[in-house]
């Protein structure tokens, strides 16, 4: 093992100053992937590969990160952003799977992520039928939520949740008066945890660079460096210089955690004829974003429908309402919601709200796709969400599988993979004790909110905001607050973010383009009618000053990004997926990561058929 397993960074250096992504740190980072020789390196800046890098960077190991385009750029940040133990797989009997689930759910709202997981609270509600299947609903629902909570409860490691309760048709419509009076009988309140799904997966990333992990994004992994028949390495292409040549990183064991990209990996190595050991395959999932006012309830739902469950989530002043579930085979960097997918959705919602939805209630719409193991089932949404690990080459692991909830467990896996191979002691996971970079000290911190908004000079609301999206790091922008007053300015077009915000994602989170700040470090490209394009030229003027952009370099990336809110706008009016998907590649990522289409194309090949 490496000559620094054991030292996870300088002990002068404080863990907040080693987890800053800052500019530099990505000039550093780079220089450390030419010249040194890591013990793991993780392909994928998703959850799944953040997660891993997290692992092995605590177990003292080398570790490496590199992503193509941003932290959480894939399905990532497209999900229903639910922490959960999954209802619905209590009540297809997996119980190690709901078991699982709880028990992480339970450790990131108490222990791992209290300020980034909450509690929402969620009604199940009951059909309107004749009086004995009312009877049979409540009790099968019942004991179904009954079993979750025991569940949570005796496994979940401090349950972080409340219980659920039983509520009358009028104590449910109470809570959510939008309900159709004659669509229910009643219903079910239980509790779920909720998550910006973008921002978990930045903190694991600058917590895995805190422990010394070098960590570089629009770094993309174009082929593999062998030695006879061993992965020791990979060649990346740096989409930020695109003249500069490719470039080789060394390693002695490399994680490939690339979610629907999967495949991708294994072809990489089809000139010797591996066997991938898995295959992946997208199942793509739409949600819709509508404001709060549009619907009037004090609790989520979740609704069955012909071929899944549909949930309608509070999101801040906003509703998350999804998911959709349909094979998709175009393109994966940026999958397209299409009018159908759209009409489907209202089409569901709408049969217990009192007042129908419309396409002009929505604000955003947003797509991701699900890297599914395939080959179990026909039907996507019957396929398995667990994961796998397979080493289709020695040197190579790859992950893939399982859902956001399981991250940790999916890293734990594929780290005591790589960990056996390293050989040397034996280093146990230490994941489920390691609080987030901004968890340690919240409780007390969010206790103290009103006294810290006194101190600093801002309002309560500020720092309550602050807090819940960066822990207790939100000292330092209000720190950067009080050295520049100008950044306590909110943001055009969207002004429950603060300029400071956009100038912390540019100093200190990674974010390279403005595309990156306005979808993932907030999420105004889908909380805001205009898609953030009235908030494009505040937010580029920030990161120029945070990141020396000259005006050319501002002027486009404001117009790719408004070209891609179009490109949005108009794939969501196309009948169909193809139609959807040819309007939407237009304009392509501005990392030019849109190249996959040929990649994907020869998922086909007979080589990678049936296994
Ligand atoms: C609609 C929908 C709703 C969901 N809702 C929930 C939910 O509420 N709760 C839950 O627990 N789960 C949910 N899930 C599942 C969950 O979101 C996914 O399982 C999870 O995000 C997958 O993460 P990942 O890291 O494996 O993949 P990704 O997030 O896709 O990460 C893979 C990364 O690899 C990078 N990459 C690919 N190729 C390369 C390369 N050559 N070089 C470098 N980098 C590369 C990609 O850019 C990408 O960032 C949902 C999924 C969907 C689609």
């Amino acid at each position: 093992m490496s000559a620094n397993v054991g030292r996870v960074r300088e002990p002068s250096v404080s863990r907040y100053s080693a987890g800053r992504l800052s500019p530099i740190r990505r000039i550093a980072d780079l220089r450390r992937l030419r010249d040194e020789q890591f013990d793991v390196l993780v392909i994928g800046g998703g959850v799944t590969g953040a997660g891993a890098a997290v692992d092995a960077a605590s177990r003292g190991l080398k570790v490496a990160l590199v992503e193509a385009r941003d932290l959480a750029a894939g399905t990532s940040s497209r999900s229903s952003k639910l922490i959960h133990g999954g209802l619905r797989y209590l009540e297809q009997l997996e119980l190690h799977l709901v078991h699982e689930a709880l028990t992480e759910r339970g450790l990131l709202s108490t222990r791992l992520a209290p300020h980034l997981v909450r509690p929402v609270p969620i009604l199940v509600p009951l059909p309107a039928s004749n009086p004995p299947a009312r009877v049979w609903h409540r009790a099968y629902y019942g004991l179904g939520v009954a079993a979750y909570d025991a569940f949570a409860g005796v496994f979940g490691k401090g349950r972080g949740m409340p219980l659920h309760r039983h509520l009358t048709r009028d104590g449910a419509r109470h809570l959510f008066p939008s309900l159709r009076a004659e669509a229910v009988t009643g219903a079910i309140r239980y509790y779920d945890g909720q998550v910006d799904d973008a921002r978990l997966v930045v903190t694991l990333a600058r917590t895995a660079a805190s422990l010394g992990a070098a960590v570089v994004t629009s770094a993309r992994v174009v082929g593999f460096v062998r030695e006879a028949r061993e992965v020791v390495g990979v060649r990346v292409r740096d989409l930020e210089s695109p003249d500069s040549p490719e470039f080789e990183v060394r390693a002695r064991t490399v994680v490939a955690a690339t979610g629907v990209w999967s495949d991708d990996m294994s072809q990489m190595l089809s000139d010797v004829g591996v066997r991938p050991g898995m295959r992946v395959r997208a199942s793509k999932g739409v949600h819709l974003v509508v404001p709060r006012s549009a619907i009037t309830g004090e609790a989520g739902l979740i609704l069955r429908t012909p071929t899944s469950v549909l949930f309608v989530i509070p999101w801040g002043g906003h509703w998350i309402i999804g998911t959709t579930d349909t094979d998709w085979k175009l393109d994966r960097s940026h999958p397209a919601a299409s009018a159908r997918d759209i009409r489907y959705l209202l089409d569901q919602v709408n049969t217990v709200l009192d007042r129908p939805l419309t396409t002009d209630d929505i604000e955003g719409v947003y797509a991701g796709l699900r890297p599914l193991l395939s080959g179990e089932a026909d039907s996507t949404s019957k396929l398995s969400r667990e994961h796998a690990v397979v080493e289709p080459m020695l040197g190579l692991l790859l992950v893939a599988g399982g859902k956001y909830t399981t991250y940790r467990v999916m890293a734990a896996d594929v780290i005591d993979h790589a960990v056996r191979r390293l050989g040397g002691p034996a280093r146990p996971s230490l994941t489920d004790e390691l609080p987030l970079l901004g968890a340690d000290g919240f409780t007390a911190a969010w206790r103290d909110r009103h006294d810290m908004a006194r101190r600093h000079g801002v309002s309560a609301g500020v720092v309550e905001h602050l807090l819940e999206r960066y822990g207790t790091l939100s000292v330092h922008l209000l720190a950067m607050i009080a050295a520049e007053p100008g950044l306590a300015t909110p943001l055009t077009g969207a002004p429950e973010y603060l300029a400071v915000e956009v100038a912390y994602a540019a100093l200190a989170e990674g974010a390279l383009h403005l595309d990156d700040v306005l979808t993932r470090r907030t999420r105004i490209s889908i909380e805001t009618a205009h898609r953030g394009s009235e908030s494009a030229a505040h937010a580029a003027e920030v990161m120029s000053d945070a990141l020396g952009w000259d005006k050319a370099v501002r002027d486009r990336e404001i117009e790719h990004y408004l070209a891609r809110v179009a490109a949005e706008r108009q794939s969501q009016t196309m009948p169909d997926d193809l139609t959807a998907d040819a309007a939407r590649i237009g304009v392509p990522d501005v990392r030019g990561f849109a190249s996959d289409r040929a990649i994907d194309l020869l998922a086909d090949l007979p080589m990678f058929g049936d296994l």
